[in-house]
């Protein structure tokens, strides 16, 4: 599905595109916050999906969670990255999409002196995705990535580094020495993660839900709605929010721009409410006994 045959050929007549979709000053709300296009490709509870084993660490649950993550991401970056054949031209590119925006919002990156810049949208893309296989590869920030190493074959071979490249912004503080944290205790310090996993991917989940805060606001219709993609779009995405609501891992600010589909779910109990999120974490985090009583997901709809 990520490199989808000729984008044009999978437009019908009767999946008129919506006109106003991607509208920002529309009156009209997006398209993609509406019920009806709110669909999911599985039925079942994402709550189960996520879910923490009883016998995993959590850091290693997590660290698990971020890799797969960003596997999905990346599938759905994949397809704005595909050449439109009428363009020649990927269909994210910096003469389209020149800044990385979503509902009014644009993102900065930090240039090598710390100050922020604007740069059109797949670049910012381009050094997010690289930035977080970099991170995924860092044996010193995922120990365990020998299992966890599905994302290096997805490296994206065809980044082009800018002269002065630009770092991300994050709270990262890497190399704090072992001996000097004897005594503390910290997300994942039981699997050998270091104190500053948490941030890190707290840091990563930020770079993806700008990632697919642009997708939506800048892609919905041309590719996803025109290629018939936007439920795969959807059930990505709101495995990423249900992971990301569970363990804390974004705030509600950082989802703002999504923030009317994830009310959408919600209200549909495809996500935890709050009230549930508050149980769950009493109880040790979700766990995949107890809180979670749903049957699988994965049934092909
Ligand atoms: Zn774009």
């Amino acid at each position: 599905m990520p490199h989808s045959p000729a984008l044009s050929a999978a437009m019908s007549l009767d999946s008129q595109p919506p006109s106003d979709a991607q509208a920002p000053a529309s009156r009209k709300p997006p398209f993609f916050f509406r019920e009806e296009y709110a669909g999911l490709i599985v039925k079942g509870n994402f709550m189960t999906l996520a879910a923490k084993p009883k016998l995993v660490e959590e850091g290693e649950w997590l660290a698990h969670q971020v890799v797969e993550q960003y596997r999905l991401l990346e599938q759905m970056i994949d397809i704005i990255k595909v050449v439109d054949e009428r363009t020649g031209r990927p269909v994210c590119n910096p003469e389209v999409c020149p800044t990385m925006s979503a509902s009014g919002h644009t993102y900065t990156w930090l240039d090598n002196q710390k100050k922020p810049i604007k740069i059109p949208a797949i670049q910012y893309i381009n050094l997010v995705q690289k930035w977080i296989v970099g991170k995924i590869n860092d044996p010193s920030i995922f120990p365990t990535d020998t299992t966890f190493n599905s994302a290096a074959t997805y490296a994206s071979g065809s980044l082009s580094t800018p002269a002065s490249t630009p770092i991300p912004a994050g709270p990262t503080s890497l190399n704090a020495p072992l001996s000097a944290l004897s005594g503390r205790d910290w997300l994942g310090k039981a699997s050998g993660f270091p104190e500053t996993f948490e941030a890190d991917i707290k840091s990563i989940y930020r770079q993806m839900m700008r990632c697919y805060a642009h997708i939506y606001h800048g892609h919905w219709l041309e590719p996803f709605w025109n290629v018939n993609a936007y439920k795969e779009l959807n059930t990505c995405f709101i495995h990423f929010v249900n992971v990301g609501k569970l363990f804390g891992l974004i705030g509600d600010k950082e989802m703002e721009p999504m923030q009317p589909l994830i009310e959408l779910w919600l209200a549909k109990g495809l996500l935890p409410q709050p009230q549930q999120l508050q149980a769950a974490q009493l109880t040790g985090k979700a766990e995949a006994q107890g809180s979670v009583q749903q049957p699988a997901p994965g049934t092909a709809a």
